[in-house]
């Protein structure tokens, strides 16, 4: 890793405190339903606008004190999360990516996913606004995403014909949205009402950036990790055994986790097919 790779790794970071600062504002706002430009921020509690020197990312929290400059009210310790796991993530992409299209991608994706993570925590629902566009993105995206690549080269074979590989890529991605909310249609079905209509979206929108194949693995994977979570909170007592276990933020997860290692299996499987 050379001086100039650093930098532009700090840089990426900042870029994602920056993005991780406007997060806040829409985990925030989205399910109040307000707009996410005007107004300007302002503390939530005694309404004074926060200027500029007290709005940066990280600093101008520690230097507050965690506390607004005008009421004294605490600042919740959510914005500094954000914040900070945004740059992390933004910086992460960057270092097992570079600068190419499968980092921009998941760049996209991965934002969504912090905002609905933050919403979905807050209040157990996912907003619709966020993910339909998300599945639409991941559709229009579809075309040169190169993750898609292994299972639209298996349905190449499977289908006979040649078809042009832009067009397979997107059949992938409409695979992925059927599988992936299918399956917790599924679920929401048999479970009577365990799983909400916002799962079933988010699992449909993830699908279709991931393909068939990967959302299957994802969905398994958060099932699991919701299952630990759901344990940890019934025997620390922190949820009542009725109450509803956030779902969204394990399927975030579990796409976060899957990101890091993804590149490297689908080279594995993709020379693999082709030695075959
Ligand atoms: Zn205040």
């Amino acid at each position: 890793m050379n001086i100039l790779h650093t930098l532009y790794a700090i840089f990426v970071f900042c870029f994602g405190l920056a993005f991780g600062s406007l997060a806040n504002v829409c985990i925030w706002r989205i399910p109040r339903e307000e707009s996410i430009i005007s107004p300007g921020s302002h503390c939530p509690k005694c309404n004074s606008s926060i200027k500029w020197y007290d709005n940066i990312p990280l600093i101008s929290f520690i230097f507050l004190g965690a506390k607004c400059r005008y009421c004294k009210n605490t600042i919740s310790w959510q914005y500094p999360l954000v914040e900070l796991a945004t740059g992390l993530i933004f910086a992460t992409l960057f270092l097992r990516f570079g600068f190419n299209i499968t980092f921009f991608i998941n760049l996209i994706l991965v934002y969504f996913l912090i905002i609905i993570s933050g919403i979905d925590f807050k209040t157990q629902l996912i907003p619709d606004v966020l993910s339909i566009p998300l599945m639409g993105i991941g559709l229009i995206t579809s075309f040169i995403n190169p993750v898609l690549r292994i299972p639209s080269y298996k349905l190449h074979v499977f289908i006979g014909v040649p078809i042009p590989i832009p067009i397979v890529h997107f059949m992938s991605a409409i695979l992925g949205i059927l599988v992936g909310g299918g399956l917790l249609y599924f679920i929401a079905w048999v479970s009577r009402g365990g799983m909400g209509g916002g799962d079933i979206k988010l699992a449909a929108a993830i699908g279709a950036f991931f393909g068939w194949e990967n959302i299957l693995w994802t969905l398994g994977v958060a099932f699991f990790i919701g299952g630990i979570l759901a344990l940890i909170l019934l025997v620390s007592g922190l949820k009542k055994r009725k109450d509803p276990i956030p779902f969204g933020p394990c399927i975030a997860l579990r796409a976060l986790i899957v990101m890091s290692f993804r590149s490297f299996l689908y080279n594995l499987l993709f020379y693999s097919s082709i030695i075959f």
